[in-house]
């Protein structure tokens, strides 16, 4: 009997305790919160740690890779304008219905992958874990099925998923992509892969494996999609826990599942191809037909099938080993139906994302990764405040004329200075000063060729001066 008591009072003195050290706790918390919130301060974290590192799945890119970054960009814009796209900017964040809807409820990214939150006005709010959503959302809503069509238009974003962080999975990453809407035949499929091997061979990549297949219309999918049912209910109990839960509903996802397992089960399973109406098949056949005719290689795989139900004929995935488990460097495909089920009129579409984080790996494996960091044309050192002074102004004076002029901003000696321009490997040297600077004169060395002869200037025609740095 006492030791029931006792045991029931432990218990009790348990339970109290409890919820008194979870009360205290959210009190606290909650004073922290307040605290933080209204001074702007972010240094602290829950377990009272200060937590100054980048949250987990997100990275710096510091100026000596930004280089390589912006190379990349600047690549895809130039070669998107070459092939007739404009850049589209969508929110960082939509309404989380955006996603749902227009990636797909039963994918991955939208029943475990998305940052989902409920903002102040309690609206349920999601960082974008992808472009297209975003962009279709923009297209209906700002009546872009009027403009002629094809609508091309590109992207350069950021976007977040919540993942399991490896080499080349991150939880924040960016995307480059495009979307053409308006346009069925395959000659606009055709022309978007031709100019995605375009911009690889533009980054100097030599091996490039791009994948193809067809996922037929709706309608033969249908049919498709009962005879893969009727092939994977007997192995349903050895599929993993997501493929059993969506099978009935997405069977087509179990085919895109990364679980070995599944994978192996799957090796066997029915192929769309052979199961495409004829429509599909003539679009199949005539891109093949079309690519063949452009000099694109490819490689048809009838087990890609990225999933999604809106997801039409063409799909494709630009395969690389070097990039992490999962190997996809870029994957696309056709979207008939997903402007209809986002709200809009019934249009064609098509468009692709590619990971920048994984296409600067598979550059650098295969050793084309460019990263020129800008130097400066010119460095200015000066020998004391007057000639300071006037090493501002000169500079000034050059920048406006094109040339990267740079000077002593932290007060080094004359020594240290001429060490710093070398260490940032300006390209010229300039020392101001003395009787020379007096007299509005300045006299150029170059620290790339050493044996050059110094070339003396005069300081009221910095044209002659920027275009004697320019060559
Ligand atoms: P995966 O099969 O590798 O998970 P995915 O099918 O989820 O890729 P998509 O939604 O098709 O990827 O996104 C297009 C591209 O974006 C991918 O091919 C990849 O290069 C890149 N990407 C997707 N998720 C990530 C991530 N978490 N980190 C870095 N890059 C990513
Ligand atoms: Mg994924």
């Amino acid at each position: 009997m006492i030791f029931c008591r006792l045991t029931l009072f432990v218990v009790c003195l348990y339970f109290v305790c409890s919820r008194l050290r979870d009360k205290i706790t959210e009190l606290l918390y909650n004073f922290k919160d307040r605290f933080a919130l209204s001074y702007g301060l972010k240094l602290y974290n829950h377990g009272g740690v200060m937590k100054n590192t980048a949250a987990k799945g997100t990275q710096d890119i510091l100026p000596e890779i930004s280089s390589a970054w912006e190379h990349i960009e600047d690549k895809f814009r130039e070669i998107c304008q070459l092939y007739g796209y404009e850049e589209i900017r969508t929110p960082t964040f939509e309404h989380t219905e955006v996603f749902a809807r227009g990636v797909g409820e039963t994918s991955d990214v939208v029943q475990k992958e998305m940052y989902t939150f409920e903002d102040k006005g309690n609206r349920s709010i999601t960082l974008r874990p992808e472009g297209t959503a975003g962009i279709v959302r923009s297209f209906i809503e700002n009546g872009m099925n009027s403009l002629a069509f094809p609508v091309k238009l590109f992207y350069e974003i950021t976007a977040f998923r919540y993942e399991n962080v490896q080499k080349g999975r991150y939880r924040e990453f960016h995307q480059l992509g495009v979307e053409a809407f308006g346009a069925e035949g395959p000659f606009i499929d055709a022309e978007m892969l031709a100019m995605l091997q375009h911009f690889f061979k533009a980054l100097g990549l030599k091996q490039i494996n791009l994948e193809i297949n067809s996922l037929g219309t709706l309608e033969s999918r249908a049919v498709y999609r009962e005879t893969l049912l009727g092939y994977l209910r007997p192995h349903k109990n050895e599929l993993c826990e997501d493929c059993q839960a969506r099978m009935e509903e997405n069977p087509l996802r179990v085919l895109d599942c990364k679980n070995d397992h599944c994978h192996e089960i799957t090796k066997s399973a029915p192929l769309i191809l052979d199961y495409l109406d004829e429509e599909s098949e003539a679009h199949f056949n005539k891109l093949q037909e079309l690519l063949d005719n452009l000099g694109v290689e490819y490689k048809v795989n009838p087990k890609i099938v990225r999933g999604l139900d809106y997801y039409s004929k063409t799909v494709f995935e630009f395969i690389s080993e070097n990039v992490g488990t999962q190997g996809t460097i870029c994957g696309g495909g056709r979207y008939d139906g997903l402007i209809k089920l986002m709200g809009g009129q019934d249009t064609p579409g098509i468009g692709f994302a590619l990971g920048e984080e994984r296409l600067l790996l598979e550059l650098e494996a295969q050793g084309v990764l460019r990263n020129d960091r800008p130097v400066a044309d010119v460095f200015i050192a000066s020998l004391d405040d007057e000639a300071l002074e006037a090493a501002q102004k000169l500079s000034q004076e050059l920048r406006y004329l094109g040339i990267r002029a740079q000077y002593e901003l932290t007060g080094r000696s004359l020594k240290a200075q001429m060490k710093y321009a070398g260490k940032q490997g300006a390209k010229n040297l300039i020392v101001l000063g003395g009787d020379e600077l007096s007299e509005g004169k300045a006299a150029v060395r170059s620290l790339v060729e050493k044996d050059k002869a110094e070339h003396e200037f005069d300081l009221d025609h910095v044209e002659v001066l920027a275009d004697y740095l320019k060559n």
